[in-house]
């Protein structure tokens, strides 16, 4: 409601698994999508053009009882031997990555096991009902957008009491959707999914009338196992483990059959409709790609034929020249303001090489994010003496387009809040047309982050 980009859908943000059964589950009838068999693109098995990932994080992998896969990222494995070696059964209350719990084995103190092989993870103890079925697309023929349908949504957790969280690490008597004593970074697949479970057949031919199965895939991913933590409160060992995560799941999402954009992104505040208070993110394989992502494509396809250049590159270039929206420039990325933001805060993150999602950074491009990135959260905390809510949504080539060449990765972090007890609502002009009215200009904006930086960096 609050942000033109939308990430959370009809469904108003969202928000992870929880206790209740799904029962009134959205039923998609058989046959719902008409077209199905003459559907002839996109077609999955095209193979991806110019995508050369790097080296991936090995998580362990287990399952939830109704079947969901349940991927732990380890601190370790993310950051080498300097890391903290902890498996999913570690206990938080032992100092030095003891190995004890059904997790163990991933290595001892002084954290030399990120080369430790994987190892079973505990058993999820719970009796789940079974995954509702998949979504309900409809084709808008007057936007030429997908909406998706998952009524079983409005049966998830909302705002539970924090020893109700499901995001906690399980403890005796109360089983959670993470069934270890402790965990670094943990995702798994969303009970109540805008898309999927499936990922078999592509989206229906777009027309008036035109319905398909919501098929792809709604993780969860959990940035650590302390609740009242924010992503601005993790260390840099931390934020490069969410950065490996995010690119093994951009990989592995990618490869999947039906699946055009992976979208990873954070909803945090209660402003902005977030449903769960403990830090986590999501990450979204649709299978098509969204209208955003459509419409940055064809700008970018567009600046490359009549300037020969790429647009992203000429952005940023145009941005350094001018230096008064650039926030911060390190040797890989840089965080600017955009030339024509549309909320009062907006910042960017690009990437100073021309590469299309974060499986293809390079381990010094992601060591650097994961620095930029903590500053970045830490300076827009400390804008105001409460939280602002933010949402950072990454922006990632689509997996299979033709033009995905074209397209640059890059993080788009928005805040509806103009000032202290004042939100921007997105209302007539915004929200009916897509027509912004800034209230408050790009160039101050940068101003107020980089003194805010200045002074959060005078504290360290
Ligand atoms: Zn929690």
């Amino acid at each position: 409601m609050i942000s033109e980009d939308g990430p959370d859908g009809p469904d108003g943000p969202d928000g992870p698994d929880g206790p209740e059964d799904p029962d009134d589950a959205a039923k998609n009838p058989a046959g719902a999508a008409p077209d199905q068999e003459r559907t002839a693109q996109p077609t999955p098995e095209r193979p991806t053009p110019g995508r050369t990932p790097g080296r991936l994080a090995r998580p362990v992998r287990g399952r939830l009882a109704d079947g969901r896969e349940l991927l732990y990222f380890s601190d370790a494995d993310a950051a080498g031997p300097a890391g903290k070696a902890r498996g999913p059964g570690g206990d938080p209350g032992e100092s030095g990555g003891d190995p004890g719990g059904p997790g163990g084995e991933t290595g001892g103190a002084g954290g030399a096991a990120a080369a430790a092989p994987p190892v079973a993870p505990p058993e999820d103890p719970r009796d789940l009902p079974a995954r509702p079925d998949a979504s309900e697309l409809r084709y808008d023929p007057l936007t030429g957008e997908w909406v998706s349908f998952a009524a079983h949504r409005q049966a998830r957790t909302h705002l539970p009491p924090a020893d109700e969280c499901p995001l906690c690490p399980s403890r005796d008597g109360q089983p959670t959707e993470v069934p270890a004593a402790d965990y670094d970074v943990v995702v798994f697949e969303n009970r109540f999914p805008s898309f999927g479970p499936l990922q078999v057949n592509p989206v229906s031919e777009p027309r008036l009338g035109a319905v398909s199965p919501a098929h792809g895939r709604c993780e969860v991913i959990a940035f650590g196992a302390g609740h009242a933590d924010s992503f601005g409160d993790l260390g840099p060992v931390r934020a490069r483990t969410v950065v490996e995560a995010w690119a093994q799941r951009t990989a592995e999402l990618s490869a999947m059959p039906g699946v055009e954009q992976v979208f990873a992104f954070e909803n945090r505040g209660a402003d902005i409709g977030v449903t769960l208070h403990h830090p986590h993110g999501q990450i979204y394989a649709y299978p098509y790609v969204p209208v955003r992502a459509l419409t940055h494509l064809a700008r970018a396809v567009a600046h490359r034929e009549r300037t020969g250049r790429n647009l992203m590159g000429d952005i940023l270039e145009f941005e350094l020249g001018a230096g008064e929206r650039v926030v911060e420039r390190g040797e890989h990325w840089t965080v600017l303001v955009p030339f024509a933001a549309r909320m009062p805060i907006e910042a960017h993150v690009v990437p100073n090489r021309h590469v299309g999602s974060l499986d293809e950074l390079s381990a010094a491009e992601r060591a650097e994010l994961a620095a930029v990135y903590l500053r970045l959260l830490r300076t827009v905390d400390a804008l105001y003496a409460t939280p602002t809510p933010y949402i950072a949504a990454w922006f990632q080539a689509p997996t299979r387009h033709p033009d995905r060449a074209e397209a640059r990765l890059h993080l788009q972090l928005t805040s509806p809040r103009r000032a202290e007890n004042k939100l921007k609502y997105l209302a007539g002009s915004e929200a009916a047309m897509g027509a912004f009215i800034g209230d408050v200009t790009p160039e101050s904006t940068a101003e107020r982050l980089r003194q805010a930086a200045a002074r959060i960096g005078a504290r360290a």
